[in-house]
């Protein structure tokens, strides 16, 4: 008995590891570094190709109930995140070389995988298969995933933003500070008053962008680029990723009309993202805006935004919330190639795929999860039959089914918020009792 996963990013990797485990054989596929996405920039399995954070921990936060759940049903890649972590607050933020290294290690000396530097073309379709290439999906797989689905569309595009190195932050201005003083101080803040704001937002608006043709104009609404958020409007960056409010510098006790929050990269600390700001600018408007950001005036910029294709399937059409295919059982998708949104999403697709892989290999039956945890939810929700305009999801609260609970929790947000993340844990406790 063997299966094949083609990709090993974040979702492959995680179903390659559930399959071996379980003591199948595995053939993972990966085309890197022969074959580049544009966005990766290692040969590593399971690299983090922009931000260095999966998101909340928080149970009471969606995504932090994913990470939950995730745990239980044993994720390799979740619990290497957690031993990867940096300070961050609430966030699992990850040193990303320590995480993908650890992930190699796993991988290459599993006795039970095969890990195959090679680009997939065509898929086998007579084999178990778990095609999980990502977002940004050699072309020529591109291409034989639409004829496989029957559709004619596949791409949109996304956004990443640049790093700097710590060593050139000017801390006489930048302050460390969680925003409303939660947790560690892991953040740091670059403020500004309004004068500066002013300043920084006339040279974004007009700086030039990499010309993009129509059919690629295509964003993902919950990551735009710094600039498209920017032509909404003069102040919609303040009431976004420069929201100013939580945070009071220490040394002045007020807080400021603008601010900019770098979160830590890599497990040294030498690096810094900067939130909120992936962007399509031309390298050198990019290095004219961070520069213009007091604090950042002599910051060394060592990785630019860019700016990159994303792929998904019409998986309302094609999926059944087991993750395969409704035409051909044994051909499985997992990640984001899927529609759902993020990295926790893609190891959680991955984790799923893996577990009905081995089943269908094994001819039992299915692993469907209720709609009341957050991974069924968005697997119900990606193939939902009756859905329009497909768009790729984030876990998200609103996705969770609420039937059956008391109106009284429903009205109060917070209560909620618990009531259904401790269902879900528990359903999700349960289904791993009967199937470990
Ligand atoms: C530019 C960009 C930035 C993003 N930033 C974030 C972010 O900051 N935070 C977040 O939560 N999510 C982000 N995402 C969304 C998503 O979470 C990540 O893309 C995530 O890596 C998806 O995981 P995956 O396993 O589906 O794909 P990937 O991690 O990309 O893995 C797919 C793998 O398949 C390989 N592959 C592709 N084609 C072939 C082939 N033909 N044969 C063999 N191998 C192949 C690729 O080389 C790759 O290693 C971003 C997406 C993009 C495109």
């Amino acid at each position: 008995m063997k299966i094949t996963i083609i990709g090993a990013g974040l979702a492959g990797s995680e179903a390659a590891l559930q399959v071996a485990n379980a003591g199948i054989d595995v053939d993972l596929y990966e085309m890197r570094p022969e074959f580049s996405t544009g966005a990766h920039k290692t040969e590593k399995p399971a690299e983090l190709v922009c931000s260095n954070s999966l998101g909340s921990f928080d149970e009471t936060v969606a995504s932090g109930l994913l990470k939950a759940e995730l745990k239980i049903l044993n994720s390799y890649l979740i619990k290497t995140a957690f031993d990867c972590k940096v300070p961050a607050g609430a966030a699992l933020a990850v040193d990303r070389e320590g995480f993908s290294q650890t992930i190699q290690n796993m991988l290459e000396n599993h006795p039970k995988i095969n890990f195959i530097r090679e680009k997939i073309n065509k898929i086998p379709k007579d084999e178990v298969v778990v095609i999980a290439s990502g977002p940004l999906t050699s072309p020529e797989l591109a291409q034989d995933i639409l004829d496989l689905t029957g559709e004619n569309q596949l791409r949109f595009f996304d956004a990443i933003a640049p790093i700097v190195e710590k060593s050139s932050i000017n801390f006489d201005v930048a302050f460390y500070q969680n925003r409303y003083g939660k947790g560690t101080d892991d953040y740091i803040n670059c403020p500004m008053n309004k004068e500066q704001y002013e300043k920084f937002y006339d040279i974004l608006i007009n700086s030039p962008k990499i010309e993009l043709k129509n059919f690629e104009k295509k964003f993902f609404e919950s990551c735009l680029p710094i600039e498209v958020l920017a032509s909404r409007g003069t102040d919609t960056l303040r009431f976004g990723p420069m929201k100013p409010v939580g945070l009071v510098d220490s040394r002045t006790n007020e807080e400021n009309y603008a601010v900019v929050q770098l979160r830590q990269d890599d497990k040294a600390g030498d690096l810094y993202n900067l939130v909120g700001f992936q962007t399509n600018l031309k390298w050198g408007a990019q290095k004219e805006l961070i520069h213009s950001i007091p604090s950042l005036e002599n910051a060394n910029i060592v990785r630019y935004g860019v700016m990159h294709a994303n792929t998904f399937i019409n998986s309302p059409k094609i999926l059944n919330p087991t993750m395969n295919m409704r035409k051909h059982p044994n051909i499985f998708f997992a990640g984001q190639l899927t529609g759902t949104e993020g990295y926790t999403e893609a190891i959680a697709g991955g984790l799923l795929a893996g577990l009905n892989a081995i089943r269908f290999a094994k001819g039992e039956e299915l692993l469907e999860l209720p709609e009341t945890t957050m991974l069924g939810a968005l697997t119900h929700y990606i193939s939902f039959e009756c859905q329009e305009h497909f768009q790729p999801v984030n876990s998200n609260w609103g996705i969770i089914n609420k039937d059956g609970i008391d109106r009284k929790i429903l009205k109060n947000k917070k209560i909620k918020t618990e009531f259904m993340s401790k269902r879900a844990i528990e359903t999700i406790s349960d289904i791993m009792s009967t199937i470990a």
